[in-house]
């Protein structure tokens, strides 16, 4: 059996493995280990698996029903990792969200708990969220309008429309 530096990230950060486990399973690989362990990715892995518990638990509070083993928390892990930071409907980038609630006029009651950052979204609300096929990431805006009630493909529409508004407010394209 052989071990990646990605399998090892896997291993210690969601499986949960000890340093110690690995090195007696993987002995010739005690050096690499170590580098792996103490690198800026096995960091952002970390607080990137802290970020998303975080918001499943946020969503788990509002009603989702949230079933996420270590192994789903990897695919969901994997999944955010690989999924460009723009909302899904309005193509607003998860980065100049701050600008939008710095308008004079953007009221959000809610903020920060939601708003701040992308939130994850379900394109068939019927499927659960550990179908990791079946999830978008969405701005606050689009997520709270969608609800259950538009389709993707609907939503799709109404988030051209929400794309130059937020263009107008913010004068620049998003
Ligand atoms: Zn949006």
């Amino acid at each position: 059996m052989k071990m990646t530096e990605e399998d090892f990230y896997k291993e210690k950060i969601f499986n949960k493995s000890s340093i110690n486990q690995i090195k007696v399973q993987f002995p010739e690989l005690v050096n690499w280990v170590k580098i792996w362990y103490k690198s800026d990715r096995f960091k952002e892995i970390q607080k990137i698996k802290t970020f998303l518990t975080k918001k499943l638990k946020q969503m788990s509070n509002s009603g989702a029903e949230i079933k996420f083993d270590n192994q789903k928390l990897y695919h969901l892990f994997k999944w955010w990792d690989s999924t460009p930071k723009v909302c899904y409907y309005c193509s607003i980038p998860e980065n100049i969200l701050e600008d939008l609630h710095n308008q004079p006029n953007h009221i959000n009651k809610r903020y920060p708990q939601r708003g701040k950052s992308l939130e994850i979204d379900r394109k068939h609300a019927d499927l659960p969220y550990s179908d990791i096929h079946n999830l978008v990431l969405a701005c606050y805006w689009c997520n709270n309008a969608k609800t259950d009630t538009f389709t993707e493909k609907e939503f799709k529409q109404l988030g051209k429309v929400i794309k130059r508004i937020w263009e107008k407010r913010l004068n620049k394209q998003v």
